[in-house]
């Protein structure tokens, strides 16, 4: 069985070994989420929802605890793991706690005419045993985010963490201190081999967030057994600034957009826009204001007990990458004002902002995933579409504009799951909105009523009445029923204004040549 080192990324200090699950882990894990489900499926929505105020209430009474080991493993700020991670889990309980029974009740849909007499229902079921594997930047949301989800909506849950960030026992602990329902949700430990073992065992669904190189991966390992995936990708989003915006509070967003977790957002602004009259005072404010963030070691408080405004980068790997789009940036004649990854293997990468970067490079067009920000100026509206555009990525996008009918315009315009006009990040920060997206940043929706029902079987009912009658396109097929079939459809669908009305009339003769029928 091999094992995973799991390190802090501040110190480089080894925090704990975990095992990696075997085979004999993952069939258990299976049998007993198989087990849980017949007892989940079989429970009102408001008794799944009561199950996780069990876990909202224990991460509100644990919350510093918890927060001091997300700060060990991922070296993030205490603000950032508060607001994204903490504050974000609570306010996805509650906004189930108020809307999942409605929304995953029973919904009437009107029957048409020429199906009168019968009922037409569209119900949401559980699916069965549902995969969440997770991503490291945000290990404890994508964690109990969609896990939740899936419990809500009936679901037994595996959920296999990063192996950067296992976060070993902690959500074990919050799911059994919680006293929260017995193997509804269970944890496995692994790498991506585990993984492919995970998809191997058949869930019946997978929500996978991560890279597109992993989830083009699991796809495919899916695809094998027809799983259903959900997959949330990586993204390059744009921020456009038109000349009208008040800068005080644009920069201020770009520069939260930017580094906000470190950078290591599937959201965070990579790539900035701004006209070409504001660019020049645009990047002398960012520039200003980027210089005065807190980092260890610049500034704020150590240990962090809420003042510092970036953390680290979690993985060693994730520096290489950063280091390489910088390089090459360089090397083609763009410009970094400021910041930089130092060469001496710390995680602490200052924050950085570039201008002049070609759209060919990597810097420009690759997901940079750290505290690396790239300012670039248009001229027209339409070219900061095809710019913001411009991307394999369509996750998310903001647009920045005093004229709001610009800004609605514009963000419909962009091609992403999520735009917000004048913010950023927020449509994250409603529960009520489906997040995911389009383009090479994935597939389908995991919150609001979308993720509810990404997570059922959307079954659709008819419910007709018993007797003798038999219905019109039945058998036995004549000619005459074909001749009313006919003109009945003409009507109903070319009859112009009165056309229902004499539809009405031939429905009732087709009607009346079907009962005079027997087979
Ligand atoms: P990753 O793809 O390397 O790993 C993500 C998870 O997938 C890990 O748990 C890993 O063990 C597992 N995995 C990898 N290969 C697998 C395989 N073949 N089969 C099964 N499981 C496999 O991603 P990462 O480096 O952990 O995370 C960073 C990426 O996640 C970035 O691209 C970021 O944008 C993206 N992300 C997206 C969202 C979103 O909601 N769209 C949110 C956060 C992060």
């Amino acid at each position: 069985m091999s094992e995973i080192a799991v390190k802090n990324p501040m110190t480089g200090e080894v925090l704990y070994v975990v095992p990696e699950a075997d085979d004999a882990v993952i069939r258990h894990t299976f049998e007993a989420a198989r087990r849980a489900f017949a007892r989940i499926s079989a429970m009102t929505v408001r008794e799944r929802v009561a199950e996780t105020l069990k876990i909202r209430d224990y991460i509100l009474a644990h919350r510093e605890a918890i927060i001091d080991k997300i700060v060990a493993e991922t070296g993030k700020c205490r603000t950032d793991a508060l607001t994204s991670e903490i504050f974000v889990i609570l306010d996805v309980i509650d906004y189930y706690r108020k809307n999942a029974e409605k929304i995953l009740a029973v919904q009437r849909v009107s029957t048409p005419f020429v199906l009168f007499g019968k009922k037409s229902r569209i119900c949401f079921e559980p699916l069965g045993t549902v995969l969440v594997i997770s991503p490291w930047n945000y290990p404890l949301h994508l964690a109990l985010v969609p896990c939740i989800t899936a419990f809500v909506a009936g679901n037994a849950v595996v959920f296999k963490p990063s192996e950067y960030t296992p976060l070993r026992g902690l959500v074990e602990e919050i799911l059994e201190g919680s006293g929260f329902l017995r193997h509804g949700i269970q944890v496995v430990y692994g790498g991506k081999d585990v993984g492919a073992k995970l998809i191997d065992a058949k869930p019946a669904k997978i929500l996978f967030t991560g890279s597109v190189r992993s989830g083009r991966k699991v796809m495919e390992l899916a695809s094998r057994h027809l799983i259903p995936v959900e997959l949330e990708l990586g993204g390059k989003d744009p921020m456009v600034v038109f000349e009208d915006v008040n800068l005080e509070r644009t920069v201020n967003g770009a520069l939260w957009g930017a580094l906000t977790n470190c950078g290591q957002a599937c959201t965070s602004v990579e790539r900035i826009y701004v006209q070409e009259g504001l660019y020049d005072q645009f990047v002398v404010k960012l520039r200003e204001k980027i210089e005065k963030v807190t980092y260890p070691g610049h500034g704020g408080e150590l240990p962090d007990a809420g003042s510092l405004d970036v953390g680290c980068i979690t993985p060693a790997f994730q520096l290489d990458v950063i280091r390489a789009h910088l390089d090459e940036a360089r090397q083609n004649g763009a410009k970094i004002l400021t910041g930089g990854v130092p060469m001496n293997g710390s995680h602490v990468v200052p924050p950085t902002m570039v201008v002049d970067v070609d759209p060919s490079l990597k810097l420009a067009a690759e997901e940079t995933f750290g505290p690396v920000v790239t300012v670039m100026k248009f001229k027209t509206e339409e070219e900061a579409v095809k710019l913001a555009n411009d991307s394999e990525y369509g996750l998310s996008a903001s647009v920045w504009s005093g004229d709001l009918e610009r800004g609605w315009r514009v963000a419909r315009q962009i091609e992403a799951g999520n735009v917000n006009v004048n913010n950023v990040m927020i449509t994250e920060g409603n529960s009520a909105l489906p997040f995911g997206g389009v383009k090479n940043s994935g597939f389908g929706r995991y919150k609001g009523p979308f993720g509810l029902h990404a997570f059922s079987n959307i079954k659709s009912v008819m419910v007709d009445k018993q007797g003798s009658r038999i219905e019109s396109n039945w058998f036995p097929y004549t000619k005459e029923k074909y001749q009313a079939f006919s003109k009945l459809i003409e009507l109903l669908y070319g009859g112009g204004p009165l056309g229902f009305l004499k539809a009405l009339v031939w429905g009732l003769r087709l009607e009346l040549l079907t009962r005079r029928q027997r087979l």
